[in-house]
């Protein structure tokens, strides 16, 4: 561990008979409460049900390594620079005065839960989210990676002109250090055409099982020369196009094995790098919307026991809208038609200048209001079960969305985000709201990255078990869906709902990181402060 990351001994203790602790594991008691709903005759009968489980957290926080695919962008370079300069607390001077590294944007080191409330004042008592159990420290990441450019990392924080200058200056020999990433997977027809320039540190050959275990081998050495428990391997490369799903092909885990062994063409770098993971035995998630995780992966991963995240960084606009989209809906007020605009300069843009890549970003960038609008049928049709298939009336209603992203080099990674809403209100009223959105998009990501990270880390440290049975502890299931916070289009267990509400996801990490030390409930029902 590095001297200056300010960590503190484990500071929540939980007095109660659900909660125990040993050296090695905190373990605790958790009723998961619900109701089961059955419509008869027009009517809701409802089953109030209650589960016993127990959780078990290992305590040893894992020495841990983060291996990004796109190390030499944007937002990786940026990353490894935030890393180190919060490591060897570097300040810089900007024309606004001295500024100090920080962890701003981080939801589990720059936001907090509360805990309770002082017996006493009757005062909330709030702690930092990462708090509540051991994580890894964001200063002790162990950091690497892979890009097809070459270039060495304090050269490509200089090309991403992201960071202050004073800034890049002092930071540049530690990010010298680093050295320049490791030759990577690069197949031309998955990311756009203009991306070819950059293309100079491949890894030879077009034999896709050659590449899938020379990334094996690069995560095994990673590992072992960094003395690691865990390699969490993310990709914040360039946007792919999405890769067809064909029967036979991708469609299994056994059929996607097969396709790499005889290079198939439709196997994506991406989902190369999510196999490679996999078969390692180490947590793979996707920080771009295409979609890596075809049917073949998420079932190799359930197969290996491994874990899985995904798609596509929760940033800026999509962030907002699942926030403003939820408030409007919950509100009672009906949006008719939500238009946005984005346009920036950053190399992630001019990648999404082209066509197959901008589709990917606009499927992933779409369907952020379809739960929504799915949870009020006061407002939105529900689609007719014997309409004709593709039809508006088999699919419901729905707010007109568009998604427009445009590719302007002068306002390189701040990126502007325009987004219309425009709602039907009381008695035939209309309301349109626009919100302009300007952030350095990097800025925006990096802490995602390292939250998605960190916990990712901490959730391969919990077990659970069936408390009503004589269960063994085991792991969680391979999609980690509470990542989703971060996440735009999240990935979550096959067969069930999709949860976009920012507020929702929030609540059940909350809610979850709550259980594992033994407390459960609302703490906004706050039903002492309503009654006598
Ligand atoms: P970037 O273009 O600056 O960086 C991507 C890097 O990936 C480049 O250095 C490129 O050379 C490298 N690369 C491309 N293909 C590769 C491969 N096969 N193997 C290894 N490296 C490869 O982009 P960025 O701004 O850092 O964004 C990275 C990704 O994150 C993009 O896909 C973007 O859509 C996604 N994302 C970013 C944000 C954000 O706010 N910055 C939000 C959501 C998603």
């Amino acid at each position: 561990p590095h001297p200056t990351s300010a960590r503190r001994p484990y500071s929540i203790a939980v007095q109660s008979e659900n909660t125990s602790y040993s050296d090695e594991y905190i373990t605790s008691k958790f009723t998961h409460r619900g109701a089961e709903v059955v419509v008869q005759d027009g009517q809701y009968l409802v089953k109030p049900t209650a589960k016993p489980f127990e959780f078990q957290t290992n305590r040893k926080v894992s020495k841990t390594g983060l291996l990004m695919i796109g190390l030499g962008g944007n937002n990786g370079s940026t990353l490894c620079a935030a890393v180190l300069a919060n490591r060897h607390n570097i300040v810089w001077h900007t024309k606004e005065g001295v500024q100090q590294p920080n962890y701003i944007g981080s939801m589990l080191r720059a936001s907090t839960v509360r805990l309770g409330a002082d017996p006493v004042t009757g005062k909330d008592v709030h702690v930092p989210v990462s708090d509540v159990l051991p994580m890894v420290h964001p200063n002790d990441l162990v950091l690497g990676g892979w890009d097809i450019s070459g270039l060495p990392l304090d050269q490509a924080m200089k090309r991403a002109q992201v960071l202050n200058y004073d800034l890049q200056r002092q930071v540049a020999p530690f990010m010298a250090e680093l050295g320049k990433p490791l030759p990577s997977i690069y197949y031309p027809d998955f990311i756009a055409a203009n991306q070819e320039a950059r293309a100079d540190n491949l890894i030879p050959g077009t034999d896709k099982q050659a590449h899938l275990e020379h990334i094996r081998a690069d995560i095994r050495k990673f590992k072992k020369d960094n003395d690691l428990d865990r390699v969490v391997v993310f990709w914040t490369a360039n946007t792919e196009r999405y890769s067809d799903i064909i029967p036979g092909v991708n469609d299994t885990a056994d059929n996607l094995l097969a396709a790499i062994k005889s290079s198939h063409s439709e196997v994506s770098p991406s989902t190369l790098f999510a196999v490679a993971a996999i078969l390692e035995g180490e947590p793979f998630v996707n920080g771009a919307p295409q979609n890596t995780f075809v049917p073949g992966v998420v079932e190799l991963a359930e197969r290996e026991k491994s874990f899985i995240g995904g798609d596509d960084l929760k940033t800026g606009q999509t962030k907002l809208k699942s926030v403003f989209a939820e408030f409007l809906v919950n509100a009672g007020i009906k949006p008719l038609s939500i238009a946005s605009y984005n346009h920036l300069g950053n190399n992630d843009g001019h990648n999404l200048s082209a066509e197959r890549q901008f589709k990917s970003k606009e499927i992933s960038k779409s369907s952020v209001v379809d739960d929504m609008v799915a949870a009020n049928a006061l407002l939105y049709k529900p689609g007719k079960a014997g309409a004709a298939k593709g039809t508006k009336e088999a699919k419901g209603e729905h707010p007109d969305h568009v998604i427009v992203i445009k590719y302007i080099p002068a306002v390189g990674d701040s990126k502007r985000a325009i987004d219309e809403y425009y709602s039907e209100i009381f008695c035939g009223g209309r309301s349109t709201i626009n919100i302009f959105n300007e952030c350095e998009d990097s800025l925006l990501a990096t802490p995602l990255i390292l939250d998605l990270t960190i916990l990712t880390e901490l959730l391969t440290r919990v077990k659970y078990r069936d408390a009503s049975a004589s269960d063994e502890f085991k792991p969680l299931y391979s999609v980690l869906s509470l990542l989703s916070y971060m996440l735009k289009a999240p990935l979550v267990k096959p067969g069930t709902d999709v949860v976009n509400s920012l507020n929702r996801q929030r609540n059940a990490l909350e809610a979850f990181l709550k259980a594992c030390i033994g407390l459960e409930g609302s703490s906004d029902l706050l039903l002492e402060t309503r009654i006598w």
